[in-house]
Parts: C-alpha cells; sequence; structure tokens
C-alpha cells in the first residue's frame, strides 16, 4: 500500500498478529478505529460506506482476540481533555492556535518542518495511544496477580498508526501502549486466511466496558469529525446556540480548507480544518506569518481524514471518501449518546482510573525527536 503521509516501507504486522491470538497465555485485546468499519466490506464486495462493524467484532472473535473494543471509546476521551486544554489555552492565551495532535501524519510533519509549533501541538495522546494507555492500566494489577500480559492490537485505517506505536515516548516501565498495529487491509486479508464467509458473518457487539462510543468519537474519522466533536462539547449547555448548524455545515465537507466562527463567552473563537498536507502546508505558512488567525487548527494528513487513510482498501476516489463519511456521519445520526462528555463510561474513566494519573493519556512535546525518514 502507498502510504500518503510518508511513511515509506509499510510494515505487514499480520504474523505477530496470528502469533499473539494462537498464545492463550496471553489476552488479546484489539481496538478498531472509527474510519475502518465504513471501508473494509469493500473488500468483500460491500459498497464504500457500508457499516460492517458488527461482523468485523464477530470476526476478530472468530480469529482468537479475545476483547474487542471501539477507538471511538477513546476518541471521547480525547474530545473531553483536548477541549479543556483549549479552554484553558483560550483563558490563559498561550500557544494559539492549538493543533490537533491525533493525526502522526502531521505531527511527524510539523516536528520535521516546523519544530518552532510543538508547544501549540495538543498534548493529548491520539486515541489509539490513550486506548492502548488505558486497557494496560485497567489490566495491570490483575496481569501482574496471575503473571498474564495484555496485548493491545490496534486495527487503523492508517499506515503512520505503526510508526507512532513504536514510538519511544508511548512505552512506559517496560509496557507499550499499543503492541501490535494491522491495517484495514492487513484485517482483510487475515479474514481471508482465515477462511471466513465475511459477508455473511451474524452482527457482535463491542465488549464492554470500553466499547461504547457518542456519535461524536465516530466521527473522528472524516475530516472536521474532531473539530465538530470539539465544538458539540464546547457549546453544550450554552442557551442560543441554534448557531451549531451552521457550525456543522461548515466544518462538514471536502473543501481543502473549511473555517468556522462561533462564541464562546462572549470570546469569538475562531477554527480551521485542513486535510491533505499540502494544504496544511500552506494554511500553517499563513498562520506564522500572521496572514491568517485562528484559535483551533484540525489537521488530517490525508485527503479526506482518516476515511481515506493509507492503510484503506485502495485506489480511492472522491466519491468513496464522500460514501465512507457518510457511513459515519449516519452512526452519528443514530447514536444514542451525541456528545462525548455525555459518555457515562469516559466519565468513569476519568473519575476513577485516571484520577491522579491523567499523564497516562498525555505525551510532552519536549519528549518528542525528530523523527528522520
Ligand atoms: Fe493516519 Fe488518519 Fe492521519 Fe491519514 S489522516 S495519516 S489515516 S491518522
Amino acid at each position: 500500500t502507498a502510504c500518503p503521509t510518508g511513511a515509506i516501507t509499510v510494515k505487514d504486522n499480520r504474523d505477530q498478529f496470528w502469533e499473539a491470538v494462537q498464545n492463550k497465555d496471553k489476552r488479546v485485546v484489539a481496538q478498531i478505529a472509527p474510519a475502518v468499519r465504513v471501508a473494509l466490506g469493500e473488500r468483500f464486495g460491500l459498497p464504500p460506506g457500508e457499516v460492517t462493524i458488527g461482523k468485523i467484532v464477530s470476526a476478530l472473535k472468530m480469529v482468537g482476540v479475545d476483547e474487542v473494543y471501539d477507538t471511538a471509546f477513546a476518541a471521547d476521551m480525547t474530545v473531553v481533555e483536548e477541549s479543556n486544554e483549549f479552554v484553558e489555552r483560550l483563558s490563559n492565551g498561550e500557544n494559539l492556535p492549538l493543533f490537533t495532535s491525533c493525526c502522526p501524519g502531521w505531527v511527524k510533519f510539523a516536528e520535521n518542518k516546523y519544530p518552532q509549533l510543538m508547544e501549540n501541538i495538543s498534548s493529548c495522546k491520539s486515541p489509539q495511544q490513550m486506548f492502548g494507555a488505558v486497557v494496560k492500566e485497567y489490566y495491570k494489577e490483575e496481569d501482574n496477580k496471575n503473571n498474564t500480559e495484555t496485548i493491545m492490537v490496534s486495527v487503523m485505517p492508517c499506515t503512520a498508526k505503526k510508526a507512532e506505536a513504536a514510538r519511544e515516548e508511548f512505552e512506559v516501565n517496560g509496557i507499550r501502549d499499543v503492541d501490535i498495529v494491522i491495517t484495514t487491509q492487513e484485517l482483510a486479508r487475515i479474514i481471508k486466511e482465515a477462511g471466513i464467509v465475511f459477508e455473511e458473518l451474524e452482527d457482535e457487539s463491542f465488549d464492554m466496558p470500553f466499547g461504547m462510543a457518542s456519535g461524536s468519537g465516530v466521527i473522528f474519522g472524516a475530516t472536521g469529525g474532531v473539530s465538530e466533536a470539539v465544538v458539540t462539547r464546547l457549546l453544550r449547555e450554552k442557551p442560543n446556540h441554534t448557531t451549531k448548524d451552521v457550525i456543522f455545515k461548515s466544518v462538514r465537507g471536502m473543501e481543502d480548507v473549511k473555517e468556522a466562527i462561533f462564541n464562546l463567552d462572549d470570546r469569538e473563537v475562531k477554527v480551521a480544518i485542513v486535510h491533505g498536507l499540502k494544504d496544511a502546508d500552506e494554511l500553517v505558512k499563513k498562520v506564522l506569518s500572521g496572514e491568517k488567525s485562528y484559535d483551533f487548527v484540525e489537521v488530517m494528513a490525508c485527503k479526506g481524514g482518516c476515511v481515506a487513510g493509507g492503510g484503506q482498501p485502495a485506489p480511492i476516489n472522491i466519491n468513496m471518501r464522500k460514501e465512507r463519511a457518510k457511513g459515519l456521519y449516519k452512526i452519528d445520526r443514530t447514536s444514542f449518546i451525541k456528545s462525548s462528555e455525555n459518555n457515562p463510561l469516559v466519565n468513569q474513566i476519568f473519575d476513577e482510573l485516571l484520577k491522579d494519573k491523567k499523564e497516562l493519556i498525555h505525551v510532552h512535546k519536549k519528549n518528542l525527536q525528530k523523527v528522520e525518514s
């Protein structure tokens, strides 16, 4: 697969995956990113945008994964944490604009080309890494007691997520947040290797406690989704925000650069959304020269966002990007939890597991290193 983000050599991790699920002494836990569910079906003759999450959970269980969770759960955590960080920066005026940190293709690009922006990039780990950190912490005691090990597998639309998971700062006391990353394409091959007839699988639901996500967490997979989720969270309980619909219209869609402006406690907040590194580069130049001024900038390295990531079934045309994004918005429309902070399980994790341990879901930019490749 060609990676549009510059992760030049793409490693196939199917062997590692098979080894893990065949080792009965290990608990294999999988997380599935939002964009995977609207594209994997294409490898089995289904149309782009068709949501196959129930079949993906079934297939992973059949090949030996012990627990299957939703990365959108961690996206909800990211929304809550990144919104808090944003509000704090707005109030003290420091390190604005806040750039999003969930796309490793963008983070690596910024590290190499614009190291002066490191403090502007959110300190929140990406949903993939947050999820791994939380799951490892959740099972830590039990694993120590029983002398077992939890292996975190993530199923991602993205080849750059492999490089992200391997970064040095995502290992704490010898424990990695994420152990194995497989792409949507690799999962399709795994399913075929196992002889599973994917189209005929019965749907299964995610496991608990990390299987419940809001619509906001799911739309992370499309360009504009992170901004929409953060705006939804910031404007919650604020009266007179019939403007929300107008904002959503401006953050959705495939235009190269989108802008949204809204008022938050009498302050005008300016958001920009850019996808594709060429457009991101131009936007950053304008921000640095002072030609443009924003408070929040969402950057996704792939055109269209993760729905069109380098690990997705290819080739991808504009229509497929739109159909896959539509599939995510459809999930959002029908989900019974609309906004991230209303996800009761996310709140429970913040109140209990992460109480006094917030550092588990943050990464400090001083630790980031220039990546040569
Ligand atoms: Fe990966 Fe998504 Fe970034 Fe593309 S936009 S590099 S798929 S995280």
